[in-house]
């Protein structure tokens, strides 16, 4: 039966790591820099890899004008780096392979209760010129920096991993949400991006993947308290109950997103204070 379903699955790895397209690339440029519009202006760590892009879209005001600057500038550092990108992108693959990163995912989709067909056309990991690493969920599909570390490239893919398998479960769970719902500024995506880390932090698979290197929700986060503990000490004895097998991984979600919901006020009240 499993070697069955294994045949059934072409691709080589669960994951591939790929060159970036200069398309996606001018367009990831383009939307983190172009006015800030997220919650959280990421301008600051792009320009930080990327100076001479900020001395070229500096006072452009127009579009069309700033996605072409952006294009440009895509084009001569893919061009420059090619070498660097496919030495990235084959060291990230081997990393993958050498260090068990598919029995991690595949332990995953066993304790979440996740079918693994879901995975049958892979994830794709686009190695990009962008240090920002946007997940698109429906896709499967995620960015990873070039330049980032081994451990790093393995505990960056978990964590996507998780929000596409988790994307899943949520969807049987709560068959009502809506899709941008999954997605910044929703409850629903805050819920995700603090239990991501607590399965990080607590799961000894993903522990031994990582090399013991722990994770925490994003920095102007990590002040918040919910009863006098962090947000991920909070969540993280709902996971535990879990880990136990007092609770199944459904019923891990569904008592997270009711303390969440009990708390919320406070929990969104910290995040959309600027
Ligand atoms: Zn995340």
């Amino acid at each position: 039966m499993e070697n069955h379903k294994k045949e059934s699955i072409e691709h080589k790895w669960e994951v591939t790591f790929e060159l970036p397209t200069l398309e996606s690339e001018a367009k990831l440029l383009h939307g983190f820099c172009f006015v800030g519009r997220d919650p959280v202006d990421f301008r600051p760590m792009i320009y930080k890899q990327h100076p001479k892009l900020k001395e070229m879209i500096d006072g452009t005001e127009d579009k069309d004008e700033f996605l072409k600057k952006c294009r440009e500038y895509a084009e001569s550092y893919i061009k420059e780096k090619l070498e660097t990108l496919k030495q990235a992108r084959d060291n990230f693959q081997a990393v993958w392979e050498r260090d068990g990163g598919d029995a991690v995912v595949d332990s995953l989709c066993e304790e979440f209760e996740v079918d693994k067909e879901i995975l049958k056309n892979g994830i794709k990991a686009n190695v990009s010129i962008n240090p920002i690493c946007p997940r698109y969920l429906d896709k499967m599909a995620y960015s990873l920096f070039y330049e980032f570390s081994d451990v790093y490239v393995k505990k960056v893919s978990i964590h996507e991993i998780i929000h596409f398998l988790n994307f899943h479960k949520w969807r049987e769970l709560f068959p009502e949400t809506k899709r941008n719902a999954y997605e910044s500024p929703h409850s629903e995506w805050i819920l995700s991006e603090i239990l991501v880390h607590v399965i990080i932090n607590e799961n000894q698979d993903i522990q031994n993947f990582v090399e013991n290197s722990k994770s925490n929700v994003y920095m102007p986060w990590q002040k918040i308290l919910v009863e006098g503990k962090t947000l991920v000490e909070y969540f993280t004895p709902f996971y535990l109950e879990h880990l136990a097998g007092k609770i199944t991984f459904a019923e891990f979600l569904q008592q997270s997103w009711t303390a969440y919901k009990k708390n919320k006020v406070e929990i969104e009240g910290e995040i959309n204070k600027k």
